[in-house]
């Protein structure tokens, strides 16, 4: 395996363009700059390195990418759908071909660790294939018939869409939401993150390379409160994918009322797991390391509050603080690390006020090994608060970094008691050696997604999304069909049924 030196090196390579000139927006298949001519600087988390300057967009470009999108809608939504299919394998065939600069690039501009990305890269293919594959039967829909008449629906595509994305994983998560919007045959225009905008530009490239044709998917680069508001605003717009805040989520929901937006939301989580004295305690251990500290932590269905039965809580939370000492926290392009820099100073500065937020409010806190060569101030070494209660803001608030809080329960109906006593429904992990506990309480959690002695492991075709302030609706499967198509009944009646006659 490559080494820290050589991957540096290699990255460099593919961080060059970058540097050289302003990446643009992608629209209606060429670079543009924005109309205003504003750009905002992109920095690495591990050195604070410029990396280049990035278009800012702001209503005149969201306007050039919706028209683009529009524009291309009706021959992409008209085309067959083997069409379509042959052509996202295409996507995913180039992505695949790229994973290396895609990784790569996404691991120095969000601070990830480049063991976690290779395998990002490379699931952002599985995404594009396995929607590919539906394109074909996106279409069907169901015969529901009566004596009378034959009932038929079909699902037709909604139009041009708008894909906003957030900075973590942004390159999975693009095209986890792109994908099934294409294979559904919509036109996007995407706004991805202003913190790590890069890899968002190069799977609009290489979607165009592969044969995309030019006006499917845009690209539109800017701050949120401008180019973001702008594509939930725009009348050609007929639905927005979100992953982001739950409070963003809130404002794209009122900006998008006036011209009556479809929307999806995958927001924040707070996800509870449960570990019960029955358990497979070493297995459970491992998994709770891994779903809070791999990714930085900045995960949405990241496990941050574990729930530990009173009678093992000081042995396990014990040996939780041992472990997270040995936890690699370095360079993110070196194989061996963990954990990384956090994407950005602002988002350090959230994440270390709850270590100060934990002392003040009574809990324990327990740290790792910090990185003796760190460059920059966005290298945060893992923690871990003991002592907490279910009530403290560590236990009820979003922190999204590689910190998690332990809180004991003394029975099963105080476990689900304290896993529901929070905004949050994104995720829910229980642990326990009993079949009808695992049952009783995966039907008790009030989250939308359960895994049981596992930790998250996803099967594409399963519904992924929130309950409470995590979420509106679900993707994965068919239900992000259902999302970027509407629905017909197409009634036709067999003979002479009754018709009245209102006449005299
Ligand atoms: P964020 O809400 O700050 O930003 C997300 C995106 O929204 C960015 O592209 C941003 O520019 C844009 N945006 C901001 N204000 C906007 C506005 N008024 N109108 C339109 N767009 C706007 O989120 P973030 O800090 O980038 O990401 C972290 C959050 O994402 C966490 O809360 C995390 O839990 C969540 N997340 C959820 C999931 C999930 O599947 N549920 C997955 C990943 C991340």
């Amino acid at each position: 395996m490559a080494d820290l030196q050589s991957n540096i090196d290699t990255a460099a390579g593919h961080l060059a363009r970058f540097a050289n000139g302003t990446t643009a927006h992608l629209i209606a298949g060429e670079h543009r700059l924005s109309v205003s001519g504003e750009t905002f600087a992109n920095a690495s988390p591990i050195d604070s390195m410029h990396l280049g300057d990035v278009a800012a967009g702001d209503a005149a470009d969201i306007d050039a990418a919706a028209r683009a999108a529009a524009d291309a809608f009706p021959d992409w939504a008209a085309m067959p759908g083997a069409k379509r299919k042959a052509l996202l394998h295409d996507v995913a065939d180039l992505i695949e071909e790229r994973a290396e600069q895609i990784a790569m690039v996404e691991s120095v501009d969000t601070g990830q660790a480049m063991r976690f990305m290779s395998a990002a890269a490379v699931r952002g293919a599985a995404n594009f294939r396995f929607f590919a594959d539906q394109s074909p039967s996106a279409g069907d829909g169901q015969s529901l018939p009566t004596d009378t008449h034959v009932n038929y629906t079909t699902r037709n595509p909604i139009g041009p869409v708008g894909v906003i994305t957030p900075w973590n994983t942004p390159f999975m998560l693009s095209t986890w939401k792109i994908a099934p919007a294409l294979a559904a045959g919509c036109t996007v225009v995407h706004k991805p993150a202003e913190w790590s905008p890069f890899t968002a530009q190069l799977l609009a490239e290489t979607a165009l390379d592969a044969g995309l044709p030019p006006g499917v998917l845009n690209v539109v680069h800017g701050l949120g409160e401008t180019a973001g508001k702008s594509l939930t605003e725009h009348q050609a717009i007929k639905a927005i994918a979100f992953v982001g805040e739950s409070s963003t989520g809130s404002m794209i929901q009122a900006q998008g009322a006036p011209t009556l937006k479809r929307v999806h939301f995958e927001l924040g989580g707070k996800n509870p797991v449960i570990v019960f004295d029955d358990a497979d305690l070493e297995r459970a251990m491992d998994a709770v390391i891994f779903m809070i500290y791999s990714l930085n932590g900045e995960r949405c269905t990241s496990s941050s509050r574990v729930l530990v039965h009173a009678s093992i809580y000081d042995e396990f939370t014990a040996k939780l603080a041992e472990r997270i000492k040995t936890i690699p926290v370095g360079h993110p392009l070196d194989p061996s690390t963990v954990i990384g820099p956090l994407v950005h100073p602002r988002h350090c500065e959230k994440v270390a006020s709850y270590l100060d937020r934990a002392v003040e409010e009574g809990a324990t806190v327990h740290r790792g090994t910090p990185y003796a060569d760190a460059q920059s101030t966005n290298f945060v070494e893992p923690a871990l608060f003991t002592g907490a209660t279910n009530a403290m803001s560590i236990a009820q608030e979003e922190i999204f970094g590689p910190v998690l809080t332990a809180v004991p329960f003394s029975d099963e109906t105080q476990a689900v008691s304290i896993a529901n006593d929070i905004d949050y429904g994104l995720a829910g992990y229980l642990w326990t050696g009993d079949v009808g506990r695992a049952h009783r309480v995966a039907q008790a959690l009030d989250a939308g997604m359960i895994w049981v002695n596992s930790q998250n492991v996803r099967h594409l075709p399963t519904p992924f999304g929130g309950t409470k302030a995590s979420g509106i609706g679900r993707d994965g499967g068919d239900w992000s069909f259902d999302f970027y198509m509407e629905t017909k009944n197409i009634s036709i009646a067999l003979g002479d049924h009754s018709i009245p006659k209102l006449d005299a």
